[in-house]
């Protein structure tokens, strides 16, 4: 075929594009943790579509559920109607995930992206408990829409809006003034003191590890308190799970056996296994208020996702293994990311398959990513200020091919 005119991105998308931008290349074609492209280049994937791609790309037992379900013409797309596909997805997830974790919520299908999960969370808590604040935290990222992006903590994602975004609060997140100040203290104090300006919150909102923020891990004790502030408020803990569910911290929740439940919790990204839009929305079922039509979407019904959903849960989750594969893969990740800091005089972040390396600045951050890209490995930048370079390999990835990418990223930040 005729070579693609790169010409045309300039001329016709958006500039609003930036991925793009970093890895100026034509990708044709994927594989586990490899991309191709149409050259003949071949790079190792340690972005996974923002963690959307945990179990790879086209993985083949997803892969092959997926093209037996188009091959019997089932059903694409079913708005909210019963379907198979929908039913095989709640069965599993009600037995594969729920029901073992001790968990009863209800499952809200919001649609086809994270930031309408969050959106139906927030507007959900709000019309629950008649309040209107929702309390989130510094560096958090919890999607574009309004509501989701007035929970945003980043200043230029929020500077998007072109209207004032109210009624949040950003609080600061677990270590945002070093390790001797108990944010959760400050939190507490200020939600007991009346003249503080902090009304009383419809719900706290929180990523237990920060994905866009620079890979802010909150320690366990942290979020059990702020589970407790909550209670003691009245107020619902929603965990936004979009970035750090699925497996990413080594448990499928991200706060397993932390000793607490969230009443609500956000997923998308990596639920769907192949890359197929698909958020949810989990609620106690006390919570489930809101009557027909009050909340909806055309593409909650996306039953291709149902189905390779339902096929990663019943390869992935059914047993312990491959959340114990995760951890141990997720030790040597972080044994191999200290090493490379101490070396050089940087600071690691993160937790599990979720981790990344401090290294102060985003311009010596972009120029070592992209000193990677040129090596063929595809590695992206976090933080307020792009300062924190993240390893989001595949979890699949084989521990050999792991240290290869490190050794990649060790050798580019020696030569930076
Ligand atoms: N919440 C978290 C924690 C995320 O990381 C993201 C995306 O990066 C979102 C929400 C928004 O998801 P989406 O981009 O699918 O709307």
């Amino acid at each position: 075929g005729t070579r693609p005119d790169t010409r045309l991105y300039e001329r016709r998308e958006s500039a609003v594009r930036s991925y793009a931008r970093a890895m100026p290349r034509q990708f044709n074609r994927a594989e586990g943790v490899w991309m191709h492209d149409d050259q003949g280049g071949r790079y190792l994937d340690f972005l996974s579509g923002c963690s959307t791609l945990n179990y790879g790309h086209n993985h083949p037992i997803l892969k092959q559920a997926l093209l037996d379900y188009v091959a019997a013409d089932g059903i694409a797309h079913g708005l909210d109607l019963h379907t198979d596909a929908k039913h095989d997805f709640l069965d599993t997830f009600e037995r594969v995930i729920l029901k073992p974790r001790g968990m009863d919520h209800r499952v809200m299908f919001t649609g086809p992206t994270g930031t309408n999960a969050v959106e139906a969370a927030i507007k959900l808590a709000r019309k629950v408990t008649g309040r209107q604040m929702v309390i989130a935290f510094t560096n958090g990222f919890h999607g574009m829409t309004l509501g989701a992006l007035a929970c945003t903590g980043n200043a230029t994602k929020r500077g998007g809006a072109g209207v004032p975004l109210s009624h949040v609060a950003h609080e600061p997140y677990d270590g945002y003034y070093g390790p001797d100040v108990d944010t959760a203290d400050l939190l507490e104090q200020r939600l007991s003191d009346p003249s503080s300006g902090l009304d009383a919150p419809a719900a706290i909102l929180v990523e237990t590890v920060q994905g866009e923020g620079g890979l802010n891990a909150a320690s366990p004790e942290w979020l059990r308190r702020i589970a407790g502030i909550a209670r003691a408020h009245g107020a619902l803990l929603i965990v936004d799970d979009i970035q750090a569910g699925c497996g990413r911290t080594g448990s499928f929740f991200s706060f397993e056996d932390m000793g607490f439940t969230p009443d609500i919790v956000t997923l998308a990204k990596s639920l769907s296994g192949m890359g197929l839009p698909f958020a949810l929305t989990l609620l106690r079922p006390e919570l489930d208020q809101w009557l027909p039509g009050e909340h909806n979407g055309t593409f909650r019904g996306n039953n291709h996702a149902f189905v390779t959903a339902t096929a990663a849960l019943r390869h992935f989750w059914q047993d312990d293994r491959f959340a114990g594969d995760v951890q141990r893969r997720g030790d040597l990740l972080a044994s191999r990311l200290q090493r490379m800091a101490d070396r050089y005089g940087f600071e690691t972040r993160g937790r599990g398959m979720m981790r990344g390396i401090n290294v102060g600045s985003g311009e010596l951050a972009s120029q070592v990513t992209a000193a990677c890209f040129d090596a063929g490995l595809i590695i992206e930048t976090s933080g307020a200020h792009d300062e924190v370079i993240k390893v989001l390999a595949p979890l699949v990835i084989d521990d050999a091919v792991l240290s290869h990418g490190l050794d990649m990223l060790e050798a580019r930040l020696g030569e930076a």
